[in-house]
């Protein structure tokens, strides 16, 4: 391949996709039919947590972010695990069709799941849109911006003295010196040499 980056020039944005129980953070989003309820898609990596409960439940919803969205609700969804936090308690959120939407956001699309195809490391779900609202009419954040801006989007503050290491396609954050040999993402399964070193108080 001669050049990967200009896949970087597909346009995608930066959404925060939510349903019953758990959201994550999420980018390969495109609406694929038009009409009074669109057909969206939306693109969710098979060991993500996300993944397992929308095959679960029959809606989702994506709330669009805006470029000057608080970082927190990038580090609380595309960064922990329903797994470990209630990302909910964290961030501000009200209930439409049954599933909850952010309100730092841009607006929101809820979707009837429709489809689902299986690929070797993502599942992409098709769901018919029920209901959507529009918040702010403003710019929205897309993921080549997140991708050369993230460094100061999202501050990383470790512990005096202690090293994070950032998974590099997933957000992850390990906290130590070293990353141990045989190391690999606990959330996305990468290996090490993925992972950015960050120091201290960074
Ligand atoms: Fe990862």
């Amino acid at each position: 391949m001669k050049n990967k980056k200009i896949t970087r020039k597909i346009s995608q944005g930066m959404y925060v996709l939510t349903t019953k129980n758990g959201g994550c953070i999420v980018d390969a989003v495109s609406q694929i039919s038009a009409g009074d309820h669109p057909l969206i898609s939306v693109s969710v990596m098979k060991n993500n947590y996300t993944n397992q409960l929308l095959k679960e439940n029959d809606k989702f919803a994506l709330s669009v972010l805006g470029k000057d969205v608080n970082a927190e609700i990038i580090t609380t969804f595309g960064m922990n695990s329903m797994r470990d936090i209630n990302k909910f308690e964290k961030v501000e959120t009200e209930e439409v069709e049954g599933v909850k939407v952010i309100n730092d956001s841009l607006g929101y699309m809820v979707c009837e799941k429709i489809d689902s195809i299986e690929n070797e490391t993502h599942t992409l779900f098709i769901g018919k849109l029920i209901e959507a609202d529009l918040f702010e009419d403003k710019e929205a954040m897309n993921y080549g911006y997140y991708q050369e801006n993230k460094n100061d989007l999202i501050k990383v503050t470790t512990e005096k003295g202690k090293t994070a290491w950032i998974c590099t396609i997933c957000g992850y954050i390990y906290y130590g010196e070293e990353l141990p040999d045989d190391f690999k993402c606990p959330k996305c399964g990468v290996d090490k040499n993925l992972f950015e070193k960050k120091e201290s108080g960074v």
